[in-house]
C-alpha cells in the first residue's frame, strides 16, 4: 500500500464512518468530483491515477467555464471504491459532512509531468479539456496547484 493511502487509513475510524477502507485496486480510468458539504463547503476532484484516486480539494468549485483559475489543494490519495461513495461523514470524523457525486466520468490523459497534468473529461456536467498545474516558487506550498479548463 502506498504512504498516501496508508495516510487516507490512518486519518478514519471505519467503525465509524461510512468511508471505505483504503486499498489499492483497478479499473478503467475515470474521474469524480464529489461535492462535500465540509465545514467549508468544497468540490473534491479526484483521478484514477497509478491504482488511487489522485485527489484535490477545490474550494472555489470546479470551473466549468473555460479560463477561470482554480486553487486545487493537494490531498491524500482516496481508494478505487471511493468513486462510488456518497453518503454523510459523521461529527468528528474526518471531513465530517454531506459527500455527494458532482460529476463522474471517463478521461482521457493528454499530459502528465510532476508539474502539470492534463486530462479530457467526458462526464456530464464537466466536458472539456482541464489543466491542473502546480505552484511555482520557495514560499508556495507542495501542495497548491490551480485547476482550469482550457478548452
Ligand atoms: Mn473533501
Amino acid at each position: 500500500m502506498n504512504a498516501q493511502l496508508k495516510e487516507y487509513n490512518e486519518k478514519r475510524d471505519f467503525s465509524r464512518t461510512p468511508e471505505p477502507a483504503g486499498e489499492e485496486g483497478r479499473a478503467e480510468p475515470f474521474f469524480v468530483v464529489h461535492d462535500h458539504h465540509a465545514s467549508m463547503h468544497h468540490h473534491d476532484l479526484r483521478l484514477l491515477m497509478d491504482g488511487t484516486l489522485k485527489s484535490w480539494a477545490v474550494p472555489k468549485l470546479m470551473p466549468e467555464e473555460i479560463k477561470v483559475k482554480r486553487l486545487a489543494v493537494q490531498t491524500e490519495d482516496h481508494p478505487v471504491a471511493y468513486g462510488d461513495f456518497e453518503g454523510s461523514i459523521p461529527e468528528g470524523e474526518y471531513g465530517a459532512g454531506d459527500v455527494k457525486i458532482f460529476d463522474r466520468g471517463g478521461y482521457e490523459l493528454l499530459e502528465r509531468t510532476d508539474d502539470k497534468i492534463v486530462v479530457k473529461l467526458e462526464g456530464k456536467r464537466l466536458r472539456g479539456t482541464y489543466a491542473l498545474i502546480k505552484f511555482k516558487g520557495k514560499e508556495a506550498s507542495e501542495k497548491n496547484w490551480l485547476v482550469m479548463r482550457t478548452r
